[in-house]
């Protein structure tokens, strides 16, 4: 094949341009980037030969190798993994098959703001651009005997070969190093003692051996010089196997990137042993930041496996439950076997034990983190609190757990609040907790719902992640307080004094606007189900509400935005409210007039609770008609 010269994707030419005039400050990462994917490559062509053995030659040793030279400028870094074929150089080295996305543009400019953001990308191989001005990748795949030869100066195209390569299965990458003499905080990457250090301070954990090249001692007199020795530069230590005292938050905090490729530390770690029926050894980690992709089907989830300290997978999904997806980290399990494939996984005893036992560890150590740095956990729920809540409803033997690591926005102040501390502030009078579901904080905020509640100074929840109403479906109660929403029938506010007290008021009102409430009801009999003199208004004439079985107006919502074919099949309940003086003045008005104006009373309900209008035009019509008739008697 002759050479090529093919353009990047526009997205990778971005973030190309990115790298190149990088302002992130940290460019010396780019070499844990390269060692890690080194590492990956080793893992998985060691994996593979667990079936395979053809494909690694006799004498094939498995280890990553640093080459530097000062006189040109630069430095190689070359693994003994499982390489790449042309097409994959193609696929993960030219595209960014992983995004694939319109964001892009958006997120370049935020990368532009925080450039610490970037690591987020997973675009690890790119990182070299930071550092040299040219950067020539040789790679042959395991079991082929050709290689490729893929070059790039970072200027919007790259050129392929197939040229076979000298030392076989494995990949070397050379950088042509940038000067970067005007810079005094870059450093010489082509000086041992600094990859040295570099590599004891990101990588030292690797599995394999990094070599490099000592420097030549020098010549004795009288003696022949001697030949420069091979130095191993890692200590090669398995991180996880180390008591937690021998481990340094640091090293803690590399591992994670390593294995996620994640350039931002984790929030908080728990590093353990499983001894007893089930040994393993596990580290497992809270990230910062949601990956930019969390959302989107490319988001990987899962842990890392290893059996007896052999790498066997990445995001292996069998060991977390979806609600803890944000969760990162590894096991390492002495009693499974090697051989054990994806489809085994799924139904091996051992695994969904591991995996309960995972998810204990994560529950606690969650809440040790909300106990212990209450802001770090506000942090840590807004990235993945709608994540954790998914658990209340899926998880029914960890629930209790879950609840309690629960955080509500509020009526009562402008911090979040959890159960436990709701049910503390609870009035003397208060038998339930109270909650509202809704699109967003300024639209429950003002809710006519709350307005009794208001008077009464009781504490209302605020739920507003489109997760809520599933989750409150099966948050039924909290330490025998029961979870009433506001928004449904069986509110009970009052006290039974008071609610003595108002009986008389009460029968009195229902009488008096008896007549009213039937023409309403019979004008009104397509569109609810009943009409009652409500409990919970002090200052809006009329609302909404469901019957405490039937799906909330915000649930309805939801359902009809996700395409379900839901009919409001269950109607509501229209309440309306006695002291306005409205409806006194309804009383004096004509049947006709009462079944228009009612009309009008359920098309402001349906606007106060946020719900659309079935027919907003004459809805419209007929406010701009009772304007006319009110103008026509002042005058
Ligand atoms: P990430 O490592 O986060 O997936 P990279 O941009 O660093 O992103 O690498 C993209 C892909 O290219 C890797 O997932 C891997 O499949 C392949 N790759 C990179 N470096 C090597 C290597 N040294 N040997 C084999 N494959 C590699």
């Amino acid at each position: 094949m002759a050479k090529q010269t093919q353009s990047f994707n526009a997205e990778i030419k971005q973030l190309l341009d990115l790298m190149i005039h990088s302002l992130y400050s940290h460019k010396e990462i780019f070499l844990r980037e390269l060692l890690s994917n080194g590492s990956d490559a080793i893992d998985k062509l060691k994996f593979e030969s667990l079936t395979k053995p053809e494909l690694v030659p006799a004498g094939h040793e498995y280890q990553i190798r640093l080459e530097a030279d000062k006189a040109t400028k630069t430095l190689k870094i070359m693994d003994t993994g499982i390489g790449m074929s042309k097409d994959e150089v193609v696929e993960y080295i030219g595209t960014i098959a992983r995004s694939g996305t319109k964001k892009f543009a958006q997120i370049n400019e935020e990368i532009k703001k925080r450039p610490d953001l970037i690591g987020q990308f997973g675009v690890g191989f790119y990182s070299a651009f930071m550092v040299a001005d040219k950067v020539t990748l040789h790679t042959q795949k395991a079991g082929s005997n050709n290689g490729v030869i893929w070059e790039s100066s970072g200027d919007g195209t790259y050129s392929i070969d197939e040229v076979p390569r000298p030392n076989g299965t494995g990949t070397t990458i050379t950088l042509h190093l940038k000067s970067f003499a005007d810079d005094e905080e870059v450093q010489d990457f082509t000086d041992s003692w600094v990859l040295k250090s570099l590599v004891k301070k990101y990588s030292d954990f690797i599995a394999y051996p990094i070599m490099m090249l000592g420097e030549k001692p020098e010549a004795k007199e009288g003696e022949a010089a001697t030949e420069a020795k091979d130095e191993t530069l890692n200590s090669q230590k398995a991180l996880w196997l180390k008591s937690a005292s021998e481990v340094t938050p640091e090293e803690y905090n590399e591992f994670y990137k390593h294995l996620t490729h994640d350039w931002n530390d984790p929030i908080k770690h728990v590093h353990y042993k499983a001894e007893g029926t089930l040994e393993f050894h596990s580290l497992l980690y809270v990230p910062g930041k949601k990956p930019w992709n969390y959302n989107t089907k490319e988001n990987e989830y899962g842990l890392s496996l290893f059996v007896k300290r052999v790498f066997i997978m990445a995001n292996c999904k069998d060991l977390l439950p979806t609600y803890l997806r944000f969760v990162k980290g590894m096991v390492d399990s002495s009693d499974l076997s090697l051989n054990v494939s994806r489809e085994i996984l799924q139904q091996d005893r051992q695994v969904t034990q591991i995996r309960k036992n995972v998810v204990n560890k994560v529950l606690s150590m969650l809440k040790d983190l909300l106990t212990k740095d209450r802001s770090a956990y506000e942090n840590f729920w807004s990235e993945f609190g709608p994540t954790l809540k998914e658990g209340v409803p899926t998880d029914s033997g960890n629930k209790e757990k879950i609840q309690d690591l629960l955080l509500f926005h509020t009526t009562s102040s402008d911090k979040m609040t959890t159960l436990e501390e709701y049910v503390g502030r609870m009035k003397e009078s208060q038998k339930d907790i109270f909650f509202i579901t809704g699109d967003n904080l300024a639209q429950v905020t003002n809710s006519p719902y709350l307005e009794k509640l208001k008077q009464k100074s009781y504490e209302v929840l605020l739920l507003v992640d489109p997760v809520d109403e599933w989750v409150t479906e099966s948050l039924r109660d909290y330490k025998d307080k029961k979870l009433q929403s506001i928004t449904k029938s069986g509110l009970e506010l009052d006290t039974a004094e008071e609610k003595q007290q108002n009986e008389e008021e009460k029968k009195k009102s229902e009488e008096k606007f008896k007549p009213l409430l039937e023409t309403l009801k019979k004008s009104l009999e397509n569109e609810v189900k009943d009409i009652v003199i409500s409990d919970r208004l002090t200052e809006t004439p009329v609302c909404l509400v469901s019957a405490d079985n039937d799906p909330s107006a915000h649930m309805q919502k939801i359902l009809s935005q996700m395409g379900n074919e839901y009919k409001a099949s269950s109607k509501r309940i229209l309440e309306i409210n006695p002291q306005h003086p409205l409806f006194e003045r309804m009383l004096g008005l004509s049947a006709t007039e009462q079944a228009k104006w009612g009309e009008i009373l359920y098309g402001q309900a349906l606007l106060t609770e946020g719900s659309v209008l079935p027919d907003p035009v004459k809805f419209s019509r007929q406010v701009a008609d009772l304007m006319i008739a009110a103008s026509q008697k002042a005058h």
